[in-house]
C-alpha cells in the first residue's frame, strides 16, 4: 500500500488576526507548518507529501525548512475544497491511500494518523474524531431549541484519510454539480455513504490553531532561575531562615538579617527574569538595608518582577546546615515563603540537608542555600 499526505496550508487564517497566514507563525522553535510537516515525516507512514499553499505565500513558504518527504507543492483555490482538489490532482496515481490534513493542526501524532490510514485501507475512509463533551443544542428557524443526544455526537478533525481514487472521484463529482461543503468527510459521505470515524488517544490535543490566544496557550516559554548564597555563623546573632526565627545560640552574620535562604530565592527570581542579582539591587554599602528583614527585600524583588510582567510560578529551596535541626520549622518556613510570594504552599518546597560534617557547613562555620524558581509572564 502506498500512502501520501496532502497538507492544506492555503487558507488565510484571518481569524487569528496576524499580518500573515497563521501557519507561517512561529510556535516555539519553528513555524506551525514546519511542525506539521515534521510530524507527518516523523510518523514514517508516508511515501510523500503534497503541500497546498496560497500563491500569496510563496515567499513565506520559500523561507521555511521543508523536509525531504515533501515531493511537490501546488497552489490552492478560493475555497478549501478547491485547494484539496488541486492537491489531490498532484498526488501520484499509484498512491492507494491519501491523508488530507490542515496545516493549522500541528499537534497531530503518529497514533492519530495511523488510525485514519488503517481504516482507509480497510474500509475506504478513516476520519479522526473526538466524542463531544459539551451538550449541544439545535436551534430551529422558528426559535425552538432541541437538545441533541450527546452520546451520538462526534466532532471531526483532520487527518481525514481515504482511498485516493474514491476521494478524487468525489471531488470531481462535487465540482461537476457545484456542491460545496466544509470537509472531505462530508464529500465522501454524500457520494459513498459509508464514512468511518476513528478515535485515537491524544486526539483531543489535535486542536486547530484558530485564534491568537491559541498560539499563546501553546507556547511553553518557561523561565528558570537559580540562586546561591552562604553566610557565616556568629554568636549573638539571630538565626532567620525563610522569614522564620529559629531558636539557636548562634545566627547568621550579614548586613541584613542574613536570611540566606531568602537571599538565594531572590537571586533565583532575579536570575529567571534576567534582572541581575540582589548585590546590585541592595548593596551592602547602603545603610537603608542595615539589619533589614529579608522578607522586605523579597517584597521589593517581587514588585520589580511584577513591574517587568513576571510572577513566580514555583520555588524549590535547599538549605545546607549541619545544625540546628530545621525539621520542626520547615512547614512554617514553607507557609511564610509561599505567602510572601502570593502562592499556595503547594508551589513552594523547602528542604534541608547536612553535608555529613564536610566543608564549611559541616564544620558549623556557616549555612548555605540554593534556590530554583520558575517564573511566568503575567502580561
Ligand atoms: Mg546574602
Amino acid at each position: 500500500m502506498k500512502s501520501w499526505a496532502v497538507i492544506v496550508a492555503a487558507g488565510r487564517g484571518a481569524r487569528a488576526g496576524f499580518d500573515i497566514n497563521k501557519v507561517y507563525m512561529p510556535l516555539g522553535s519553528m513555524t506551525v507548518l514546519e511542525m506539521c510537516l515534521r510530524a507527518f515525516e516523523a510518523s514514517g507512514l508516508f511515501q510523500g507529501i503534497t503541500v497546498v499553499i496560497s500563491e500569496a505565500d510563496r515567499e513565506l513558504y520559500g523561507a521555511i525548512s521543508v523536509p525531504d518527504i515533501v515531493k511537490n507543492v501546488t497552489t490552492g483555490g478560493t475555497t478549501r475544497q478547491e485547494s484539496v482538489y488541486r492537491g489531490l490532482a498532484a498526488v501520484p496515481e499509484d498512491v492507494d491511500v491519501v491523508a488530507v490534513h490542515d496545516a493549522a493542526r500541528p499537534f497531530v501524532t503518529r497514533e492519530i494518523i495511523e488510525e485514519t490510514l488503517v481504516s482507509a485501507m480497510k474500509h475506504g475512509s478513516g476520519v479522526i474524531s473526538t466524542p463531544v463533551t459539551d451538550t449541544i443544542k439545535q436551534l430551529s428557524a422558528d426559535g425552538r431549541v432541541m437538545t441533541l443526544d450527546r452520546g451520538t455526537l462526534y466532532s471531526v478533525q483532520t487527518p481525514q484519510s481515504f482511498r485516493r481514487d474514491l476521494l478524487l472521484r468525489a471531488h470531481e463529482m462535487a465540482a461537476a454539480e457545484g456542491f460545496s461543503t466544509t470537509d472531505d468527510a462530508a464529500l465522501y459521505e454524500r457520494y459513498y455513504g459509508d464514512l468511518r470515524l476513528v478515535t485515537a488517544p491524544g486526539a483531543e490535543n489535535n486542536i486547530k490553531l484558530t485564534h491568537k490566544r491559541d498560539f499563546g496557550r501553546q507556547t511553553m516559554d518557561i523561565r528558570i532561575g537559580q540562586g546561591y548564597d552562604a553566610h557565616r555563623l556568629k554568636e549573638g546573632r539571630r538565626l532567620v531562615l525563610c522569614g522564620v526565627e529559629i531558636p539557636s545560640p548562634i545566627g547568621l552574620d550579614g548586613h541584613s538579617d542574613a536570611d540566606v535562604a531568602i537571599h538565594a530565592l531572590m537571586d533565583a527570581m532575579l536570575g529567571a527574569a534576567a534582572m541581575g542579582d540582589i548585590g546590585r539591587l541592595f548593596p551592602d554599602s547602603d545603610d537603608r538595608y542595615l539589619g533589614i528583614s529579608s522578607m522586605k527585600l523579597l517584597d521589593e524583588v517581587s514588585r520589580r518582577l511584577a513591574e517587568a510582567g513576571y510572577k513566580v510560578s514555583n520555588a524549590d529551596i535547599t538549605i545546607i546546615a549541619q545544625r540546628p535541626k530545621l525539621a520542626p520549622y520547615m512547614e512554617k518556613m514553607r507557609r511564610v515563603t509561599a505567602n510572601a510570594l502570593g502562592l499556595g504552599p503547594e508551589r513552594v518546597n523547602i528542604k534541608a540537608t547536612t553535608t555529613e560534617r564536610m566543608g564549611f557547613e559541616g564544620a558549623g562555620e556557616g549555612i548555605s542555600s540554593h534556590a530554583v524558581v520558575t517564573i511566568k509572564e503575567v502580561k
